[in-house]
């Protein structure tokens, strides 16, 4: 699945423009154009990166990012200030409440999205090697292993692994699993989840051992050694 982008931005032409340029690039795209939307997207969807104007027409651009960075839920997902404004102690300031990065209008849509492969990057997303609690996958020859020993996954375990990899324990609501390993295009009932999270358990726990899957009633699932 490839990596999901949401544009916290006000002014609509900006955008869209934006908007048609990643997803030219093969990103998919969420748009809220308040920071209250934006907060609800994030929930729901729990996108991979987020870019955020620092003018919003209901909460500065500051404040939203402080939210982001507050929740657990939220808080590994990088965070890109977009802003008209370029001095140092704006800059500061973002940084100051966890902004990962910082790109000052107008900038070229070539610099913003070499920006947003680094975050990317550093928060492992598209990582070819992840590892957790002793969990390997390679994500170039699909091998996956626990403990040294090789695991056979079907197609949707593996991206369900791949997805609690990109972030060990992150809570998961079924449907930002779905989003995330299904897909948004596509209608999957939210028990499917269960039914594949079943599966991923018995190849993972295989020999009796420690459960790393941690359900959360209500709320879903994560890939927690602490659970
Ligand atoms: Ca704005």
């Amino acid at each position: 699945m490839k990596p999901l982008i949401l544009i916290i931005e006000d002014e609509q032409m900006q955008a869209q423009i934006l908007q048609y340029n990643l997803e030219a690039e093969g990103y998919r795209v969420k748009h809220a154009p308040t920071a209250d939307e934006g907060l609800l997207l994030i929930q729901e969807y729990s996108p991979d990166i987020i870019l955020l104007d620092w003018m919003l027409p209901d909460m500065s651009g500051i404040e939203v990012c402080r939210q982001i960075k507050a929740n657990p839920d939220s808080k590994a997902i990088p965070v890109i200030m977009l802003t008209a404004r370029g001095t140092e102690d704006d800059k500061v300031r973002g940084l100051g409440v966890g902004a990962d990065d910082y790109v000052v209008k107008p900038h070229s849509i070539k610099e913003l999205i070499a920006r947003i492969k680094a975050n990317l990057r550093k928060s492992g997303i598209g990582n070819i090697e992840l590892s957790y609690a002793g969990i390997t996958m390679n994500t170039e020859t699909y091998r996956v292993s626990r403990g040294g020993e090789n695991i056979k996954l079907g197609p949707t375990e593996f991206r369900l692994l791949k997805t609690f990899l990109e972030r060990p324990q992150k809570v998961w609501s079924r449907a930002q699993l779905l989003d995330h390993v299904w897909g948004t295009d596509i209608y999957v009932d939210e028990r499917t989840v269960d039914v594949h999270i079943g599966r991923l358990r018995k190849s993972l726990n295989k020999d009796n051992k420690p459960d790393l899957i941690r359900t959360i009633r209500s709320a879903g699932y994560a890939l927690d050694k602490d659970g």
